[in-house]
């Protein structure tokens, strides 16, 4: 029987290379280099090892819309997500960034051809991780009525948010700061790239 999928896609990282662009800002705000593959933490204050208010200058340097717009497609993403799309299949972004940063995050969505996916702003990272004072337009209640089948997300720090859907199948994007990371459950499985989650969807 046919079945309509509802799938929860991660934005940074997952759709967008994030990571490699705070690489570059930190070398240029602050001369910190460490490149792409060497960012060890998904804390990018503790991958950089930078103060608080680097850290904090960063986060608003880095959630600025022209930069938000510049991240650079992950390879595939945007036609596997408009393929699912095409099967009927349910696409939710579901994204860490605060709701100041949801229009820019919208328009890099639409601007790639995303115009159909949904997009909601979880407080997936505690106030450790974002600017100060931000607000979110998903409460974590609502968050948790929702219902997925699968999801695709970069960071550990979000896995918490699966726990509560038993039959999800979590492809966790492979990134240098999840190697280390065990996976919480055989529900998990590590991708290499979008091929491989398009693979494992079908
Ligand atoms: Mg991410």
């Amino acid at each position: 029987m046919y079945q309509e999928l509802s799938i929860y896609v991660d934005f940074d990282d997952c759709l967008c290379e994030t990571a490699r662009v705070f690489s570059s800002l930190a070398l240029r705000l602050f001369g910190i280099d460490v490149p792409y593959e060497d960012i060890r933490y998904f804390n990018l204050q503790r991958s950089f090892a930078l103060t608080d208010k680097q850290y904090e200058r960063m986060m608003i340097e880095g959630h600025r819309s022209e930069v938000l717009l510049s991240y650079d497609e992950t390879p595939g993403a945007v036609d596997t997500v408009n393929e699912w799309i095409d099967t009927g299949y349910q696409v939710s972004v579901i994204t860490g960034r605060p709701f100041s940063a949801y229009e820019a995050s919208r328009e890099w969505l639409d601007m790639h051809g995303l115009k159909r996916v949904k997009l909601y702003c979880l407080n997936k990272y505690g106030r450790d991780n974002f600017i100060k004072g931000s607000d979110f337009d998903l409460e974590i209640d609502d968050y948790r009525r929702m219902h997925f089948d699968f999801a695709i997300e970069d960071s550990p720090s979000a896995f918490p948010f699966f726990e509560h859907l038993k039959e999800l199948r979590v492809m966790v994007y492979d990134r240098p700061w999840n190697r280390e990371c065990e996976l919480p459950g055989r529900n998990y499985c590590r991708c290499t790239d979008w091929d491989m989650i398009r693979r494992l969807v079908r």
